[in-house]
C-alpha cells in the first residue's frame, strides 16, 4: 500500500492527505497562500455527457462545446447568488453560435450550431470556431443589473480568449486550462462511448495590487511609446509554470482524483482545497414555457408553424420535443 503523502494546509491548520476519491461533475476551489494564488478545479464525467451525447455532435464540435461548458463552470461556479451565467460565441467558424446557460448553483445546459459542409479533418477547436466574438453575460434576476463581458476571438481557442478577458476587462493576472476527451470502456455490451472534461483556473491574487499590475498587456501602451520594461512577480512566474506543465490526460483521468492532482502540482507551496460544488446537466424548459412562448409570437408566424395539423417545437438545448395542436398553438381557425 502507497503512503499517502501529507496536504500542507496552513502553519495552523490541521494537515491532511489528499483523497485519493475522484468525483466527477464538481468543481473544486483551492487556494495557494504562499504564492497568493487562487483556483478551481473542474473535473466532468456524466453531466457533460448526458449533454453533449443528447446532441450527436461530430467529435470536434462536441469537443468544442465540451470546453465551453468546462471554463463556463470555472467562471459561473464563482457567483454567490441564484444568479445566471451565459457565455456565448459568435463567429465565422464551422461551429457558428454556442451557448452554454449555467444556473447557480449547479445546473448546465449547452448547444452549438455548426455548418457540416465547412468540417474538415484536423480542425482545432480554434479552426472550428474562427473570428467573431466571446460574450459572458451575468444575469442576477429581472430587478438587477446584467452584466456583459465581450472578447474577441481572432483565430484563437477559447483558453485565449479567457486570458485575454481577465487581463483587460478584470486586470487579474489569470491562466486557463480546458481538456475534453472521449472514454471507451468495456462492458457487458461492448465498449462504451463517454465524455470526460477537465479544467482548471488560477489566478494571481496579491495582498498588494500593484503585484499583480506588474502583469499588465503591453498592447495597453499607446502606440510609439516604448513599453515599459515590467518584471512579472516571482510568484506569479511560478504560478504560471506549474499550470503550464498539466497534461491534459491529468484534467479528464478518471481514475486522478482532482485533490491529487492539485497536491502533484502545488505540494512543495502547501495546497488548501475548499467543500467541492456540484454539477448537473438539467434544461430548464418545460411545456409551460414553450406554450406562453408560442403565444408570445404574432399570429401570422404561429400560423406558419403548423405542420400536418399540429405544432412542434424541440427544446435547441436538451433536444426535447413539445408538440401541441393549433388550437393549443393559439392558432385561429
Ligand atoms: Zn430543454
Amino acid at each position: 500500500m502507497s503512503q499517502s503523502p501529507d496536504i500542507k494546509i496552513t502553519a495552523e491548520a490541521p494537515v491532511r492527505a489528499p483523497s485519493s476519491v475522484p468525483v466527477d461533475d464538481a468543481v473544486l476551489p483551492f487556494e495557494v497562500a504562499e504564492l497568493d494564488l487562487r483556483g478551481r478545479l473542474t473535473r466532468m464525467g456524466p453531466a457533460l455527457d448526458d449533454i453533449l451525447t443528447k446532441h450527436d455532435y461530430p467529435p470536434p464540435v462536441g469537443k468544442l462545446l465540451g470546453e465551453a461548458i468546462v471554463l463556463t463552470t470555472l467562471l459561473g461556479s464563482s457567483l454567490k447568488f441564484d444568479g445566471r451565467f451565459i457565455l456565448q460565441t459568435q463567429t465565422d467558424g464551422p461551429v457558428s453560435f454556442l451557448i452554454v446557460d449555467f444556473q447557480a448553483p449547479d445546473r448546465l445546459r449547452a448547444y452549438a450550431r455548426y455548418d457540416v459542409t465547412k468540417l474538415k479533418d484536423g480542425q482545432n477547436s480554434a479552426d472550428l470556431l474562427g473570428k467573431g466574438h466571446l460574450a459572458m453575460t451575468v444575469d442576477q434576476g429581472p430587478d438587477m443589473s446584467r452584466y456583459q463581458g465581450l472578447v474577441a476571438l481572432d483565430g484563437g481557442n477559447l483558453e485565449d480568449a479567457a486570458h485575454e478577458y481577465f487581463l483587460r476587462s478584470e486586470q487579474i493576472p489569470t491562466r486557463v486550462r480546458l481538456a475534453v476527451g472521449e472514454e471507451w470502456r468495456g462492458g457487458g455490451d461492448g465498449p462504451k462511448h463517454r465524455w470526460r472534461a477537465g479544467g482548471m483556473l488560477l489566478q494571481f491574487l496579491p495582498k498588494a495590487p500593484e503585484r499583480a499590475q506588474r502583469d499588465i498587456d503591453p498592447g495597453d501602451v499607446p502606440a510609439g511609446v516604448e513599453k515599459p520594461e515590467i518584471e512579472e512577480d516571482d510568484a506569479w512566474v511560478e504560478g504560471q509554470s506549474l499550470i503550464a506543465t498539466v497534461e491534459d490526460v491529468e484534467l479528464i483521468d478518471p481514475d486522478l482524483s482532482g485533490e491529487r492532482l492539485l497536491y502533484r502540482l502545488f505540494h512543495e507551496r502547501g495546497v488548501r482545497v475548499f467543500s467541492s460544488l456540484g454539477l448537473r446537466a438539467q434544461c430548464s424548459c418545460s411545456r409551460d414555457a414553450v406554450s406562453a412562448m408560442l403565444k408570445s409570437f404574432a399570429a401570422q408566424d404561429r400560423a406558419e408553424m403548423v405542420k400536418d395539423d399540429k405544432v412542434v417545437v424541440t427544446c435547441e438545448f436538451c433536444s426535447s420535443v413539445y408538440q401541441f395542436t393549433p388550437h393549443e398553438a393559439g392558432v385561429e381557425e
